[in-house]
C-alpha cells in the first residue's frame, strides 16, 4: 500500500509539484497544494472520488474537476501512479520517494498484494535493451488466487475465474 509518509516527504512532494506546475506555466494554487498533500496522506489505493470525499470531510473546499485534473498532473510528474486492478474505476497511489512495487490481485476475493518491482525492472530493462528501447515505466500485474482462496475455491469456480475479466472487488486485505 502507499505507506504513511512523514511531513518532510510531503513537503518535498509539494515542492516538486510546485516546480512542475511552474515549468508548465500552470498556477500552483492553494487547491492544488491541498490535493497533493491529501494524496500523499492516503494510506490505501484510492479512487478520485474517495480523495474528494476525504478532502471535503476535512473542510477543504475543492472542486471535483480540479481533483481529477490535478491527479492527472500528479501522475505526469511522477508523484502519483495510476493502478488498474479491474475493468472498473482507475485507482491511484502515491509512489513518490518509495521503492517501486507491483501488484498481485486475487480474482476471487479481490485481495491486493504488493511486491517489490526490482526484479521486474531488471527484466523490463533487459527486454527493452534487446529492442533498443529505453524503458521509462511498465505495467505488470499478477492475477490469480490468494492463499486463502486457493484452499477454499472449488475447482469448477477456479475454471470460471480464468475466463472472467473482472475480479470480485478491489478491496485489499494484507
Ligand atoms: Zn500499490
Ligand atoms: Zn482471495
Amino acid at each position: 500500500m502507499p505507506q504513511a509518509v512523514g511531513k518532510e516527504l510531503i513537503e518535498t512532494a509539494e515542492n516538486v509539484f510546485r516546480e512542475y506546475c511552474r515549468d508548465r506555466g500552470l498556477k500552483y494554487t492553494a487547491e492544488r497544494r491541498d490535493i497533493v498533500r491529501a494524496a500523499m496522506q492516503m494510506e490505501e489505493h484510492f479512487e478520485a472520488e474517495q480523495l474528494l470525499l476525504i478532502m471535503r470531510q476535512t473542510a477543504n473546499r475543492v472542486g471535483k474537476a480540479t481533483v481529477y485534473r490535478t491527479l492527472k498532473l500528479l501522475v505526469e510528474c511522477g508523484i502519483v501512479k495510476e493502478v488498474h486492478f479491474s475493468n472498473k474505476q482507475v485507482h491511484y497511489e502515491h509512489t513518490y520517494g518509495q521503492d517501486p512495487h507491483d501488484h498481485m490481485v486475487c480474482r476471487r476475493c479481490g485481495r491486493i498484494i504488493e511486491f517489490s518491482a526490482a526484479d521486474v525492472v531488471k527484466l523490463r530493462n533487459l527486454i527493452a535493451a534487446d529492442h533498443r528501447f529505453h524503458a521509462l515505466s511498465h505495467r505488470f500485474q499478477i492475477l490469480g488466487l490468494c492463499e486463502t482462496c486457493v484452499k477454499t475455491c472449488p475447482v469448477g469456480v477456479r475454471a470460471r475465474l480464468i475466463t472472467r475479466k473482472t475480479p470480485a472487488s478491489t478491496r485489499r486485505g494484507k
